[in-house]
């Protein structure tokens, strides 16, 4: 195996690996954040790396961007604002705005030239950047959240890099606060909790600082994802509800195509495994 034909990304701690075999690198900068890479792959399309980390493929993106998306507009009585954090390539933009109910969905991304690339690398999920009810911002999301009036929002969808860099201060009490007080009455938060095999460490320090930010329930859910970490991710949704109630029949009479997601997966990927109810005594 010739080490040049591969992207690799390792995993400190974990000791594994992830690797694919590349065609060849389309691009490469350094943008005033982070150091931003795109590969055509042999098998998985075209492929986003930030900072040595795998963010997205053309070919399995939809897993990561429609679960961390409609379990939670589909768990909200109402949602009509929506506002995601990071999320730059647009994918969850997109499944977002697959929903009628939704009046503003709002993209703050730190760095535009992740979603120019897109733009060019990934123009499928930049498909719906056009819909009016669509605004991209680039700008620090954890200060656009600090400056939020209260009830501006309904979910807020944080699809950000991992906690190191700009978006470690999206993984602490302060940004829930501050999610908190400006989302309404029934607002939810849903933030990429990386892998239950890896960062447990993680998942409860985050799991924590969403409680003691205010919210009552905690719910983090479970998919496949083979190009990040252990190939299992999570996502965690922390409400200011008592209950996340799933409008199962309205899932199961949606009106947009999805390739992963549906009611049976819903209802699946909510269920907790048995060291997670342990750990954290659910
Ligand atoms: N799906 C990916 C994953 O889990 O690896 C995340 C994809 S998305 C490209 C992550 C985005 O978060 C990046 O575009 C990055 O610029 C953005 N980001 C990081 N910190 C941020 C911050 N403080 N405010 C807004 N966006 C941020």
């Amino acid at each position: 195996m010739n080490p040049s034909e591969w992207f690799t990304e390792q995993v400190p701690g974990a000791e594994s690996a992830f690797s694919l075999k590349i065609k060849q690198k389309l691009h490469e900068e350094q943008s005033e954040f982070q150091y931003l890479e795109i590969y055509e792959t042999e098998t998985f399309g075209n492929l986003m790396v930030i900072d040595g980390c795998t963010m997205v493929s053309t070919r399995d993106n939809f897993f990561y961007h429609e679960m961390m998306s409609h379990p939670a507009l589909y768990s909200h009585p109402d949602p009509k604002r929506v506002w995601i954090i990071g999320g730059g390539d647009c994918g969850t933009l997109k499944e977002v705005l697959k929903h009628q109910s939704v009046e503003q969905a709002l993209q703050i991304d730190i760095d535009e030239r992740v979603t120019r690339l897109a733009e060019i690398y990934f123009p499928e999920l930049c498909e719906s950047n056009n819909d009016p009810r669509a605004d991209l911002r680039f700008i620090d999301g954890i200060k656009w959240v600090k400056d939020a009036a209260p009830d501006s929002v309904d979910i807020i969808i944080v699809d950000s890099t991992d906690p190191i860099g700009p978006a470690e201060g999206l993984f602490s009490e302060a940004f829930y606060r501050d999610c908190y007080n400006c989302l309404s009455e029934n607002g939810m938060v849903v933030q990429q909790s990386e892998s239950a095999l890896y960062h447990m460490k993680l998942i409860g320090e985050m799991r924590n600082a969403m409680s003691q930010a205010g919210f009552k329930t905690l719910q983090t859910l479970f998919f496949p994802q083979c190009l990040y970490p252990s190939g299992w991710w999570s996502a965690t949704i922390a409400s200011k509800a008592d209950l996340l109630k799933f409008r199962e029949q309205d899932c199961a009479d949606k009106s947009f195509d999805t390739v992963y997601y549906n009611a049976d997966i819903h209802k699946a990927a909510m269920a907790q495994p048995e060291f997670f109810k342990k750990t954290f005594s659910l």
